[in-house]
């Protein structure tokens, strides 16, 4: 028989798109706390649901590292010092991500940087 499996995921956030989402989730999960994407309506039938009600959601599988979850994120998403403009899309987008939020485009060259 397969151990029972001790952990409670829990719901972190809802994410706007699933890029972010996936981009939140693999963060977490770089800095020791491992976190998974989900489908708020993962059961719902695909096709009968409005996009803006499906919206992706990011668990902590162990939720006793929710805490410490919530706030590298509220980090990442206020860290105004790597705030950029997205080349695609040009949405603002804050914290040290390295892809677009809104299109999934990749961050463009740091404009501050002194070899530019
Ligand atoms: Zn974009």
């Amino acid at each position: 028989m397969l151990p029972h499996n001790r952990l409670t995921m829990k719901r972190l956030l809802q994410a706007p798109n699933l890029v972010l989402a996936t981009l939140w989730a693999d963060q977490l999960s770089a800095a020791g706390i491992d976190a998974s994407v989900q489908r708020a309506y993962a059961s719902g039938i695909v096709g009968h649901i409005p996009p803006d009600q499906s919206l992706p959601e990011v668990w902590v599988e162990d939720d006793e590292r929710l805490e410490q979850a919530r706030s590298l994120l509220d980090d990442w998403r206020h860290a105004p010092h790597r705030t950029w403009a997205c080349p695609g899309c040009h949405e603002i987008v804050d914290g040290p991500f390295e892809q677009c939020w809104n299109c999934g485009a990749d961050r463009p060259a740091d404009p501050q940087d002194p070899a530019v």
